[in-house]
């Protein structure tokens, strides 16, 4: 089957087998060479690595992953792309079809299934409807991951990289900062896509840690208050955590934890940075 990362390979497929885009699933195909060739070497794939593809569209970069890694799984929404998936991808016998939606797929088990529990490596361009959900649950679900390679809007992938006292800081800088190395590789202009989306994109690689780069008595309760303070986001900390019903928290303990770290009490979260976020559970919640 031949390459098909051009406006003419894509559009020729798309009438053959009189496929119609849905943007309820985010469809927007690459059709740039170049930037493919961006993506899988920023991926840094040998024949040793399992790569989990989510939303594989037309196969189009599955084509390329299938060359350079040892096996592909890749799980589609879409009942109407896997007849075509199953075409673009039979000169490959390293790929798995999946027809699923990949938010209801167990992805620990996915990863003991075709790589015995060892760490793969995710590749996508993502559906940007669910961009963070996908993220989250890689991370928080503990999935043996290696590397995370993604195609996102570029707003999100800026998200992920900033810190404390920028608008864009939140509980996904914070989440992506605890679990991984972010780092954007490019970005990318609507012209790359077929149907051209309305917003740019960016490649962004996340690098997970062997070890988080802060220590959190009980990580989850940290990610619990910073839910709560951006879920509140204009209220001083010491507010907003004292009215999450959640957390069973009185305004005087967060008053005090505040001060015990030198921070005035009418500091807001999004000043707080990830090593502060972890001090400050560490001394509201004793661990049991
Ligand atoms: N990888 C292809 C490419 O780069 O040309 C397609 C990328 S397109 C932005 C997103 C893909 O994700 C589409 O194929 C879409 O059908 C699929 N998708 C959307 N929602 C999904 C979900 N919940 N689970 C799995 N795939 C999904």
């Amino acid at each position: 089957m031949a390459f098909l990362g051009t406006p003419t390979k894509t559009a020729e497929i798309i009438n053959r087998y009189h496929f119609t885009f849905r943007k309820k699933f985010g469809q927007n195909f690459l059709v740039d060479a170049n930037m493919l060739d961006k993506i899988i070497a920023s991926a840094q794939l040998t024949k040793d690595d399992c790569v989990l593809e989510i939303g594989p569209g037309i196969g189009t970069m599955t084509q390329y992953l299938a060359e350079q890694a040892g096996h592909v799984v890749v799980v589609e929404i879409d009942t109407d792309l896997i007849p075509i998936l199953e075409d673009t991808l039979s000169d490959y016998d390293n790929v798995n079809i999946i027809n699923n939606d990949i938010l209801k797929v167990d992805l620990n088990a996915l990863v003991e299934e075709y790589n015995q529990g060892r760490p793969i490596k995710v590749v996508a361009n993502l559906p940007y409807y669910i961009t963070t959900p996908i993220i989250m649950g890689l991370l928080e679900k503990h999935v043996p991951v290696e590397s995370i390679t993604i195609m996102v809007q570029k707003e999100v992938a800026e998200r992920m990289q900033v810190g404390p006292g920028t608008k864009d800081y939140g509980a996904l800088s914070l989440a992506v900062q605890y679990y991984a190395r972010p780092e954007v590789v490019v970005t990318v202009p609507p012209e790359c896509f077929m149907p051209r989306p309305n917003v740019a994109s960016a490649v962004i690689r996340l690098s997970l840690y062997q070890t988080p780069p802060v220590v959190a008595n009980h990580p989850a309760k940290m990610f619990q208050i910073i839910r709560a303070s951006f879920n509140q986001r204009r209220k001083t900390l010491a507010n907003g955590l004292s009215n999450d019903p959640s957390l069973f928290l009185n305004r005087e303990q967060v008053t005090k934890a505040l001060n015990n770290m030198g921070l005035s009490e009418t500091i807001r979260g999004e000043a707080l940075t990830l090593e502060q976020f972890a001090r400050l559970s560490d001394l509201l919640f004793t661990v049991e």
